[in-house]
């Protein structure tokens, strides 16, 4: 059953909304925002122009660092991690609220990172995902400032290192370190516009790798192989049975082993990505999983009487599991916002954000979705269409202001901590 909060929306959070869509600063930034869409388009071509692989986003990250000087966001940092932040201080005594999106992209060194333009939809590695996150971030600063928004509570903008990939949120969990003080972060960061993300599917990644002696496949003939092995465990693998709710999933992304076709390998190995959106079942996925990887070594041991086949663990990714209710104050109030902007908001299924990170540590948390259209994340045939892209940074820039307060309009929907 999917979840919805269709005619749940409490009073509450309805009139802050209301009263903000009413508010002629509100409507001012509104307007703004609309105008702003070249802008923000140039500004999204200009940042993806500027190539940021996994652990290599510096250039990107002083770049925005830059932008944000220029927008007289205040305190602004590079933390040791690479993340940049700065923060618009609140008229006092509201929450503290993290809007973020990611720096890293997960194409290489070397990737042609040009924008090509074809009837008006634009084409390139990581034009969406999640440069125009950082563009709509931009533009809710400048929407801000002109509007001269008096928000109650701080907010920080950040731009975060790590979310792909083998950078396992390294950025956002650096962040959260350091400050244990923030009652809510937003992460914009997803294809669709009218989408929340409010839980995190966790997931766990290894490298596997098999050894033996190897040899020669016809002289050496007796000795175990490293790829049987690695064989063995596999069909195993593949057997595995896991449930559907909550959904709970294995694959065996990459395998590579041995040299040539008449050598006993000496050498095989796989990564695996498991995920679901419950910590328990990852756990029970994952002793499984372990379970088969030594039994393949110890099989291939037996089947040749000895004991020259070994295997090598290396767990490089853990993203937490973390859920909430749906019911949650930051899902209510972006579902309000979506509304309001005029879209038919959607709680989408659990995904693996930066936001995993703070709401498995208790912070409410949710992944908007970018405006405009997008596709082909994470291939070269990366595009975005802006058509009505402008719709999704209202829908930013409304949530934000709703769980932070305006002075005079509404008080903060977020609860402060302490
Ligand atoms: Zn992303």
């Amino acid at each position: 059953m999917t979840a919805t909060l269709e005619g749940k929306v409490l009073p509450n959070v309805k009139e802050a909304i209301e009263n903000l869509i009413k508010d002629p600063a509100v409507q001012k930034g509104f307007k703004f925002i609309e105008a702003d869409h070249q802008h923000t388009i140039e500004e999204q071509i200009e940042i993806t122009e500027i190539p940021a692989p996994p652990f290599k986003e510096r250039k990107r990250a002083e770049n925005f660092m830059h932008r944000l000087q220029e927008l007289n966001v205040q305190n602004i940092h590079m933390d040791s991690e690479g993340n940049v932040y700065g923060f618009r201080l609140g008229t006092g005594n509201g929450p503290k609220i993290v809007i973020s999106a990611h720096l890293d992209t997960v194409f290489p060194e070397g990737t042609d990172v040009t924008v090509k333009s074809k009837n008006g939809v634009l084409y390139a590695p990581g034009i969406s995902d999640d440069t125009r996150g950082l563009a709509e971030l931009l533009a809710v600063i400048r929407a801000i400032n002109e509007a001269n928004i008096k928000n109650i509570g701080d907010i920080i903008f950040c731009g975060t290192v790590g979310e792909e990939g083998a950078g396992d949120l390294r950025g956002v969990k650096a962040f959260f370190n350091d400050h244990q003080d923030i009652d809510g972060f937003i992460s914009i960061d997803g294809p669709e516009s009218n989408g929340i993300v409010y839980l995190g599917a966790g997931s766990y990644r290894y490298n596997i790798t098999y050894k033996g002696p190897g040899g020669h496949s016809f002289g050496a003939f007796g000795l175990p192989s490293a790829t049987h092995a690695l064989g063995r465990a596999i069909a195993n693998i593949a057997d595995l049975q896991t449930p559907s709710d909550p959904k709970t999933t294995f694959t065996v992304g990459e395998v590579t082993g041995g040299t040539t076709v008449n050598a006993i390998a000496a050498e095989a190995s796989m990564k695996v990505d498991l995920r679901s959106s419950e910590k328990k079942e990852l756990d029970e996925l994952a002793e499984k999983f372990l379970a088969i990887v030594q039994k393949a070594a110890d099989d291939e041991n037996k089947r040749w009487e000895t004991d020259a086949i070994t295997v090598e663990i290396d767990k490089f990714g853990n993203r937490p599991s973390a859920k909430q209710a749906y019911e949650e104050v930051i899902v209510q109030a972006a579902w309000a916002a979506i509304e309001a902007t005029g879209e038919t908001p959607k709680l989408t299924g659990p995904s693996s954000t930066d936001a995993n990170y703070p709401l498995s540590i208790g912070v409410p948390s949710i992944t908007l979705g970018r405006g405009g259209k997008g596709g082909g994340a994470h291939t070269l045939g990366e595009w975005f269409n802006p058509t009505d892209g402008h719709i999704g940074i209202q829908k930013n820039f409304l949530t934000l202001l709703s769980l932070v307060g305006v002075e005079g309009v509404c008080a903060p929907l977020l609860q402060k901590k302490n």
